[in-house]
Formats: C-alpha cells, sequence, structure tokens
C-alpha cells in the first residue's frame, strides 16, 4: 500500500514537469501503460490472500483515476499553450495595411480654390449639371441669334435643357434667389460639358470653378485684389498676373489673366511656351444685361466675375502634360497625388 501510494506521487511530480505533449505521453506509459509501474502492482492482484484482494485492487484503481486525471489535465494545459505558437500564425510576419482612398486631384485642386475665395468672404454652392439654356446663354448676355452660342458645340439633352457649358449658368439664379439682398459674393464649381475633340489639352467633360460678386461701386481694381489673393494662395505669394484685353458675352470690360510661369520663374520654358505666363482664367465686370436678368438694377449697382479651368490648374500644379490622364483614372497615375 505504502508503495503506491508513493508510486502515485512520483507519478503525479513527473507528470507535472512534462512540458511537451511527448514528454507527458511518456510518463503515461511509463505508469498506465501496457508495461507501466502501476500495471505492473495491477498483476500482483492474484498472488494475494483473498481477503487482501478488495483493498488492495481498490487502492490500485483509485491511483489509476488519480494518473489518468492527471495526465488530462496535463494534456489540455498544454495544448492551449501550444495553440498560438502553432504553425498557422506568424507573428513576425508584417502586418496588413487597409487601403486607404484619397482626393481626385481636381478635387483637391477645387477645395484649395474654395477655401481661399471663403476667406475672402465669398459662399459655396452646388448648381446642377443639367440647366435650361435660358440661365446657361439667355440670362448671360448670349440670346439665340449670338455667334457666342456657335462657339459652343453644346450637348442639348431635351426641350430647352442641356448640359451645362459653363458654371457661369449660376450667376442669375443666385441673383434671383438673393431677392435684392446686395452685396453678393458666391461661388460654384463642377463639371462642365462641351462637343470638344479630345486631345491632350481637350475634353468633352471639364470642370470650372465659377466666381461673382455684386455690389455698390465695384470696379476692375475690386476684381484685380480678388484675383491676385487667389493667385497667391495657389501658386505662392511671389505670383504674379497680367491682365489681357478680352471678349465674354457676360462682362465688358473683359480680360484673360495669365500668371507667371510657376516652373521657369518666367525665364522661359516648354510649359509657358518662352513667354514666361501662363493663361488660367477669364474675367470681367458684369454686363448690365445680365444684372437685369438676375432682378438687379445695373443703375445702382456693379459686378465683377471670373472663371477658372479647374483641370487647367490642377495640370499646371502638378505640371500634368495631358488632361486624358485627369479622366483616365488609372490607379497607378492617381496614386502619385
Ligand atoms: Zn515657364
Amino acid at each position: 500500500m505504502q508503495s503506491i501510494q508513493e508510486l502515485v506521487e512520483r507519478a503525479l511530480a513527473h507528470i507535472a514537469q512534462a512540458d511537451s505533449l511527448a514528454a507527458l505521453d511518456q510518463a503515461r506509459v511509463q505508469y498506465v501503460g501496457k508495461s507501466g509501474e502501476l500495471t505492473a502492482q495491477m498483476k500482483l492482484l492474484g498472488g494475494l490472500a483473498p481477503e487482501e484482494r478488495k483493498p488492495f485492487g481498490q487502492a490500485v484503481n483509485t491511483a489509476k483515476n488519480r494518473i489518468e486525471e492527471a495526465i488530462e489535465q496535463r494534456r489540455a494545459a498544454l495544448q492551449e499553450t501550444a495553440k498560438p505558437a502553432g504553425p498557422e500564425l506568424d507573428v513576425t510576419l508584417p502586418g496588413r495595411r487597409r487601403w486607404a482612398g484619397r482626393v481626385h486631384p481636381i478635387t483637391a485642386t477645387a477645395e484649395t480654390m474654395k477655401k481661399i475665395l471663403m476667406g475672402l468672404g465669398f459662399s459655396y454652392e452646388d448648381y446642377p449639371d443639367i440647366e435650361s439654356e435660358y440661365y446657361n446663354f439667355d440670362a448671360l448676355n448670349t440670346p439665340a441669334w449670338h455667334p457666342a452660342r456657335d462657339l459652343h458645340d453644346t450637348f442639348y439633352v431635351g426641350q430647352g435643357q442641356l448640359l451645362r457649358t459653363h458654371t457661369t449658368a449660376f450667376q442669375a439664379r443666385v441673383m434671383r434667389a438673393s431677392g435684392g439682398q446686395v452685396p453678393i459674393r458666391a461661388m460654384t464649381t463642377g463639371r462642365c460639358y462641351r462637343a470638344d475633340d479630345i486631345d491632350a489639352s481637350h475634353y468633352p467633360i471639364f470642370q470650372q470653378l465659377d466666381v461673382f460678386a455684386v455690389g455698390r461701386k465695384l470696379s476692375m481694381s475690386d476684381l484685380r485684389w480678388t484675383l491676385t489673393e487667389l493667385a497667391k494662395g495657389l501658386f505662392g505669394a511671389e505670383a504674379q498676373l497680367r491682365f489681357r484685353p478680352s471678349y465674354f458675352p457676360f462682362t465688358t470690360p473683359s480680360a484673360e489673366v495669365d500668371v507667371s510661369c510657376v516652373v521657369c520663374k518666367q525665364k522661359g520654358c516648354a510649359l509657358c511656351s518662352r513667354t514666361g505666363w501662363l493663361e488660367v482664367l477669364g474675367s470681367g465686370m458684369t454686363r448690365p444685361e445680365v444684372l437685369r436678368a438676375g432682378g438687379l438694377d445695373p443703375g445702382k449697382y456693379q459686378g465683377f466675375a471670373f472663371g477658372i479651368g479647374v483641370d487647367r490648374i490642377t495640370m499646371l500644379r502638378h505640371q500634368i502634360n495631358d488632361i486624358r490622364l485627369l479622366y483616365d483614372n488609372e490607379e497607378a497615375f492617381l496614386r502619385q497625388f
């Protein structure tokens, strides 16, 4: 009996020290296997006196149960700790990052311009891409017979409806919505559509940003100041502007505006065709017909307006030489910005 007690204690200590499933199995074989130490004790049963058999047999069975129970517990513990270090999880591998999207360079440029102009007090609103002929042309001093309608090869989508050819179409809408409340400082941006040929600098879809102001005693100097602030915000403090006389049906006088070349600092390069200047926008003082279409009295108020090709500014900022790259949306191209 004493020897069985001693055997159990030895076995339990052995099991507790087993540090792997293989070592544990070795212990199992050593004590309760077919030729194990406890199994050998069981075989002594037959040689005992009848009155000794029962207590001896019970003692051996109890010992066997204790040992087997200890083996099962140890096995469960070893399997639990073995799991995370298993071959299916390699904790040394680098983590997998989620793909983050990014803002399209055209959107980023439009947002930058919006921020600068909001800082100058201009409010922002979206307007529909499908516009009426009236707001797109008539309200902008471009009646049906006007040659400017031939300049735009327009996508008409139905009776009196078209895909807007410029965001300038928003002007009369803003003036009418104001109900005669002046001053007005407003801007919008979005896609415009013209049946252009597709080449490196033309595309049937392009994005414009349009800005206009109406107030008392507004003059070209207000226009020039606003444009200078915008150019400095976009191209840096050293940006210079040049105004060239031009023609638009909705402004008089009108001016094309150039900015000093962002690449060569006016020394002359391929981007500016050796002139040192880049053509960036059209502008002018609002014509009385346009103010009248918006329900405002041109005898009391003046306005100025300008429109910028956001695509063109984006191409200049990033020195992209082909507009088609901006609309093809190749991931390899867009990932650079
Ligand atoms: Zn240049």
